[in-house]
């Protein structure tokens, strides 16, 4: 028997750790897009407009007309955990804001090359400047500006040779940015939203800032969507069993889809709950055995205490307290929309 020595512990370059993390931050271009997109949204945005070329892989464009950024914080922006969000971890708590982690714009230059431009309020021109592994690469330059921020990443993955070659196929990364910014357009109904191929004519994404909910899933998701859409609602104010309140459109009998849409906020943040949406599929199919998969829109808002936003990286998930109570109570209101338009579509047949 061989007996082997122990290997060596070794602390790893700063500039490993940091790729390695962005890695996970920024999964695929359309994490940049998402990051940036809501960093707009924190910026308090009235209108976000989105540029992709190659798929995100060449470039990503993010113009908004927020309250762009000090001249002072350029030089700290995208270092890692930098942030004018959060200062103590108990903020967590009541955490508004998108962001808070101040590693979204660190992670972006530690997998491509980000370029910032943004003017502040009540200032003559705005700054550009570049950034690179976290930090500067020249000092920013003043630059003709209209309001707001402009965030561009290029060449994304350019030092990640097995995640650029997994992500070769464009088309597929541009379908999901398309599909990230419908699902922001018809939630953020007072934002105007707008996305593009680079050098295209066509927006594949239009929503002007309506107000109306379904208003802007008819322009972005199509009049048969929006045609096919009921409300809901639901709400629970007993501590005891869970605090929360709901408001939705899902589709009727008449809408057909082969796959479920579930565009689904809670507390303003976009996320995957597959629990609940494998409870409403299983609904649908029980209520109305011969329909399609459904479309559904739902708004959750919980007592920010009641929500853990800090367990992805992406934050593409959350953990919410009293999970069961309030997927059961989502449940029973819609099967019993769904059976009641299901009963007057029967009458409407018979007369
Ligand atoms: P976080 O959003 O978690 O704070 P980010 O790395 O995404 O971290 O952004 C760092 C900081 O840069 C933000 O806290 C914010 O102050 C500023 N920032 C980023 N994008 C914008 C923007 N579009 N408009 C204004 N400020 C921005
Ligand atoms: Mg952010």
């Amino acid at each position: 028997r061989v007996v082997r020595e122990p290997p060596q512990i070794r602390r790893l370059d700063e500039s490993v750790v940091n790729r390695i993390a962005a890695g996970e931050v920024i999964q695929r271009p359309v994490s940049a897009v998402k990051e940036l997109v809501e960093n707009s949204l924190d910026a308090h945005s009235t209108s976000i407009n989105v540029v992709v070329k190659d798929g995100g892989l060449k470039l990503i464009q993010v113009s908004d007309d927020g309250h762009g950024i000090r001249y002072e914080d350029l030089p700290i922006l995208c270092e890692r955990h930098t942030t004018s969000k959060l200062s103590a971890f108990e903020d967590l708590q009541s955490i508004k804001s998108m962001g808070f982690r101040g590693e979204a714009l660190a992670s972006m230059t530690y997998v491509g090359h980000v370029t910032v431009t943004t003017i502040t309020e009540g200032q003559l021109h705005g700054y550009r400047v570049s950034y690179k592994d976290g930090v500067m690469e020249h000092e920013p330059k003043a630059c003709a500006a209209v309001k707001g921020t402009q965030i561009m990443v290029e060449n994304l993955f350019y030092n990640m040779t097995a995640r650029r070659k997994t992500l070769q196929n464009a088309s597929d990364d541009y379908s999901k940015i398309v599909d990230l910014m419908s699902r922001f357009a018809i939630h953020h109904v007072d934002v105007s939203f707008s996305c593009r191929k680079h050098g295209a004519a066509r927006v594949d994404v239009h929503s002007v800032a309506t107000h109306n909910r379904l208003n802007a899933i008819r322009s972005v998701y199509g009049v048969s969507v929006a045609q096919s859409l009921m409300e809901v609602e639901a709400s629970d104010d007993d501590p005891s069993s869970s605090v929360f309140q709901m408001g939705g459109l899902i589709s009727n009998f008449s809408f057909a889809a082969k796959k479920t849409t579930m565009v689904l906020f809670i507390n303003d943040r976009l996320v995957d709950w597959t629990a609940l949406k494998r409870a409403l599929e299983i609904v649908y199919s029980a209520t109305l055995p011969k329909a399609s998969k459904p479309f559904i829109y739902m708004s959750i808002v919980v007592p920010p205490e009641h929500v853990d936003v800090n367990v992805h990286p992406t934050k593409r998930e959350v953990s919410l307290l009293n999970q069961e109570v309030i997927i059961e109570q989502i449940q029973s209101v819609v099967e019993s929309k769904l059976r009641s338009s299901d009963d007057s579509r029967t009458y409407e047949e018979q007369t």
